[in-house]
């Protein structure tokens, strides 16, 4: 019988869990016979997806949905027996709100396919004036960008669609999921999609309208899925059914186990080893290592390795982040609606969203409660997590009562801080990608996935997991170097 090959996954977030979950079915159909370890140096699994259960109210500290129009996501839930688990954002309460001029506006439905159907609703909502909104129109006569330079994410929506679009509406909703600041986001690494419909079609509007012709057959299955989705009882549920899955499939799992070094121990014939040092003094070796750790760990892991490497890596910035969640008696809450709200930077408030948890998601409050979830800091904003529990609950609670008349107390708080957990990919990302990539393609079995890289997005992290796994299969049967993407 051959001898196993031998894989240490460094990170046990979703990236180190897919990649694992994806490199059993890849070693599998390559006939290649493996013995994988994942190394978290947490006391538990799934990164930044962590679920609370308190009683009969479920909050995420982190994550609490997922795109369900990037495939990878809803796959690996159908694959792990799961899908049952699955649900829709409520559609009784679909509305979501923006902050205008202080004042709460409703959000266009569909407001990111920008149809001309879907403008409609503009007129009403008062969120652009109408100068504002014939310039939006306009996207459709503006000539393309030149497609060599990485242009900002604020750059291109300002010169698409007008400063008054991109200020009050477009800002909030896209720069908001990285919790970045669009004026330094690259367009190209943040939303590809709309630099491709731009190059494709000449405008993003024509290049959605398309789009919308060929999509429509899918969206109208049997199993329709909202736009974003999520587990019934919190996507912990995901992270338990991988690493149960996981352990039944003979992988390794070991938790408290920091990995401190990185070392090239020898290489013999093309076979690689690599030799990991642990915070506890222990040592492991193997012929492939896949880091899913944030760049600035694997930064500091590969430093002695590749000084160019260690030098890409520590250009990606990551940001802080918390997320306050309260219950109020719902009795004593009145006129919240939908799902929320986000607040465009242009309005200098300390909250820059809030969701209305158990109404976008019924079941995670008692009936008689509202379970809200606000979100704070972010690029330029960190300064308010200096701020103790208390204080920072003390302001997003002012926030909701300046903001929609919340004044009665919560009955249940929680705090959960986030320090730099948002990557940002700045201008000149996928530059240092190309770098990074040149600089690791000396080290076969020695891969980098994670939400550094191509998507913060779960399903963007279980995707480029996959990919990783692809390439550790492909080095450890001899693949050629060709080609080859590390990160
Ligand atoms: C507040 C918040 C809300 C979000 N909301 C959403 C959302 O609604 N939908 C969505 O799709 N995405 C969302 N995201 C993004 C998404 O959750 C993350 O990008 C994704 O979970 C990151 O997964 P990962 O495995 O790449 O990294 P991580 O989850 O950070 O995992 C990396 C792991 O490596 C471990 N580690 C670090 N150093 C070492 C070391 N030296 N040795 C061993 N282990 C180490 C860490 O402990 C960690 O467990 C959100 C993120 C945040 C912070």
């Amino acid at each position: 019988m051959t001898r196993p090959r031998t894989v240490v996954i460094v990170g046990g977030g979703i990236s180190g869990l897919a990649t694992a979950f994806s490199l059993l079915e890849r070693a599998s159909t390559a006939g290649l016979s493996l013995r994988c370890t994942i190394l978290e140096a947490d006391s538990s699994w799934g990164g930044k997806i962590v679920t609370h259960r308190i009683g009969d109210i479920v909050t995420e500290a982190g994550p609490d949905s997922f795109l369900s129009q990037k495939p990878a996501g809803l796959e690996l839930c159908t694959k792990l027996g799961i899908a049952d688990q699955l649900i829709n954002t409520n559609e009784t309460v679909k509305k979501a709100c923006v902050l205008s001029k202080g004042r709460m506006c409703d959000l266009p439905e569909g407001l990111l396919s920008f149809t001309p159907r879907q403008l409609k609703p503009f007129l009403s909502s008062g969120l652009l004036t109408w100068t504002g909104l014939a310039r939006m129109g306009l996207e459709i006569a503006v000539p393309p960008g030149p497609s060599r330079e990485d242009e900002s994410l604020a750059g291109f929506l300002r010169r698409r669609f007008g400063s008054q679009a991109y200020e009050r509406v477009l800002e909030p909703l896209m720069a908001g999921i990285y919790a970045g600041d669009a004026e330094q986001m690259s367009l190209r690494a943040t939303f590809p999609r709309f630099f491709e419909l731009e190059q494709q079609h000449g405008s993003v509007v024509r290049g959605m309208l398309e789009a919308k012709k060929t999509a429509s057959t899918v969206l109208s299955g049997p199993r329709r899925r909202t736009m974003f989705v999520s587990l019934k009882n919190g996507l912990g549920d995901l992270v338990t059914a991988l690493t149960q899955r996981l352990r039944e499939q003979g992988v390794e799992l070991q938790l408290g186990k920091r990995v401190d070094a990185l070392r090239v121990r020898s290489h013999e014939l093309g076979r690689w080893m690599y030799d990991l040092i642990l915070q506890d003094g222990s040592a492991l070796s193997a012929e492939s290592v896949v880091l899913t750790t944030p760049a600035y760990v694997s930064a500091d892991l590969l430093r002695p390795l590749t000084p160019i490497a260690g030098g890409v890596l520590d250009l990606i910035p990551y940001t802080s982040t918390a997320t306050i969640a309260m219950t109020f008696p719902r009795a004593m809450v009145r006129g919240v609606e939908g799902f929320g709200f986000i607040i465009p930077r242009v309005e200098q408030r300390d909250l820059i969203a809030a969701t209305w948890t158990s109404l976008k998601w019924p079941h995670r409050a008692p009936a008689d409660q509202l379970l809200v979830r606000g979100y704070v800091g972010g690029v330029g904003r960190e300064e308010i997590l200096q701020l103790d529990d208390a204080a920072l609950t003390a302001k997003v609670q002012t926030e909701l009562a300046a903001l929609c008349g919340i004044s009665v107390e919560p009955t249940y708080t929680e705090v959960n801080r986030w320090w730099k957990a948002m990557p940002q990919y700045t201008l000149g990302h996928l530059d240092r990608l190309a770098q990074l990539d040149a600089a690791m393609s000396r080290y076969p079995g020695l891969v980098l996935t994670g939400a550094g890289y191509r998507g913060v997005g779960i399903p963007d992290c279980i995707r480029d997991g996959a990919t990783a796994a692809e390439r550790v299969v492909q080095d450890l049967s001899g693949g050629t170097g060709s080609g080859r993407r590390s990160v």
